[in-house]
């Protein structure tokens, strides 16, 4: 029994929208938050001690009125087991609908899994790669550059997306397939500046909201939630918009760091010492502390479940911008939005990710290549518009902004639905 249901959650985002835009019709509301299709597959792989090992897999096809689905293959085991990782892969795939509607781009939702954590169950490389490739052929029939394209997502690399895009490619007689599967090494198709793009995109939308709120960006305070690529690629672009970091944290604790310090600088020490904590100049601090710095920009950048309503009721920024995803718990919201803290959603936020995973599709299907500048600004076109988008929205409704980019997303998705209608 699991305690939360997550897929429970994004039916209910999905119903607040359709609630907003006056729609009342059941079969629409159910038409939008169920995916098209879920696949449950078995894995059989033989370990490296002889012995068969059965795994399972998802992959959840959530919709494709406005492209084809597009989502992340995630390696990992969630306390609730199995079970849960089917309402979760749910939820997610629904998730990527709504982000890529936002932003505009011509794709669907989706998301798969396989239950299992290559890190703690120490899989050897050969393990990880029968498993993979026993996946992408069980879901062979499913994916493909026209159909459905994964990606990367929790403890899954370059090196996973190429051996899968490798077997669909084989198993298509020996087809180049390089838009199968985006997240890929340079060297196998990928593009410049999926890198960076998460926390610049998050960037970029803040600067957005940094206009409309009056804040400006030279001199602004800055608190990371995190240290990695999110984050420390949020920061870094922000400092070149003026910005100071004044705070951060990592896995091992939290700093604060009065005077400011260059992201650069925290980088060296924690590759140095493993951590945040320590940096010279700075003072370790509670995570409850970090989150509710006086600044004016917060980004939470590691994990789930962050800002209570506790912690909302003593938040001091002006801005969140949600690098991660699911930050805020919901009854947090109506806090954050009494105080007149604009909150930038995860699912606008982080989508420079998805945008740059586009492009790289793009390419892919051209056999061209862009710059990293040339990608950086077709990105920074879809993302600064999404914002915009949804600040309109949420200004005709009167709802805050986590709101506001749902009713636009279902807006757009319902749209093309209704082009189509139903057939057969
Ligand atoms: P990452 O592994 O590179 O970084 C995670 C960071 O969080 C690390 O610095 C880690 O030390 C820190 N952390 C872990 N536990 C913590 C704790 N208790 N307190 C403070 N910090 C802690 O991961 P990432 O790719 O940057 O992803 C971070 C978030 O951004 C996730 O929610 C992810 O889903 C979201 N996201 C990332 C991308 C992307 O392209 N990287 C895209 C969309 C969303």
């Amino acid at each position: 029994m699991v305690k939360h249901d997550p897929f429970a959650n994004a039916t209910k985002q999905v119903n607040d929208a359709c609630d907003i835009l006056g729609i009342s019709d059941k079969g629409i509301r159910e038409y939008l938050a169920m995916p098209n299709k879920m696949l449950r597959v078995k894995i059989p792989v033989k370990m490296d001690n002889g012995k068969i090992r059965i795994f399972t897999g998802f992959r959840s096809q959530h919709n494709n009125d406005r492209g084809p689905y597009k989502g992340g293959i995630r390696y990992f085991n969630p306390e609730g087991g199995v079970e849960y990782m089917e309402r979760e892969v749910m939820a997610l795939s629904s998730w990527m609908t709504w982000k890529c509607a936002i932003v505009d781009i011509p794709l669907g939702g989706g998301k798969g899994a396989i239950y299992v954590n290559p890190k703690t169950e120490k899989l050897s490389d050969g393990e990880m790669e029968r498993l993979t490739r026993g996946f992408a052929y069980k879901i062979s029939e499913i994916i493909g550059p026209e159909k459905d394209i994964p990606a990367p997502d929790v403890y899954t690399t370059g090196r996973e997306m190429t051996q899968i895009m490798d077997t669909f490619s084989k198993l298509n007689g020996n087809k180049y397939s390089p838009g199968v599967i985006t997240g890929k090494p340079i060297s196998m198709g990928g593009s410049l500046a999926r890198n960076v793009a998460t926390g610049l995109g998050a960037a970029y939308t803040i600067r957005e909201a940094a206009k409309t709120l009056k804040i400006k960006l030279k001199g602004a305070k800055v608190v990371l939630q995190g240290f990695g690529n999110a984050s420390t690629f949020a920061g870094e672009s922000l400092e070149k918009m003026g910005s100071i970091v004044i705070a951060v944290s990592d896995s091992k604790g939290s700093i604060s760091i009065p005077k400011g310090a260059k992201v650069s600088k925290i980088l060296e020490h924690k590759q140095k010492t493993g951590s945040v904590v320590g940096f010279p100049g700075s003072k370790k601090i509670s995570t409850e502390e970090l989150l509710t710095t006086k600044c004016d920009i917060l980004v939470p950048g590691a994990l789930e479940n962050q800002i209570d309503a506790k912690i909302a009721e003593k938040l001091q920024c002006k801005l969140i911008a949600e690098a991660a995803n699911g930050p805020t718990l919901p009854e947090a919201d109506p806090i954050i939005y009494k105080k007149k803290i604009m909150v930038i959603p995860d699912i606008l936020a982080n989508s420079g990710g998805v945008c740059i995973s586009y492009l790289e599709w793009v390419q892919n299907n051209m056999g061209y290549y862009w710059t990293f500048d040339e990608v950086a600004s077709k990105m920074e076109a879809n993302i600064t518009k999404g914002f915009k988008d949804a600040l309109a929205v949420s200004k005709k409704h009167k709802v805050d902004m986590r709101k506001a980019t749902m009713v636009l997303a279902v807006e757009r998705v319902l749209e093309a639905f209704n082009q189509k209608g139903i057939w057969p």
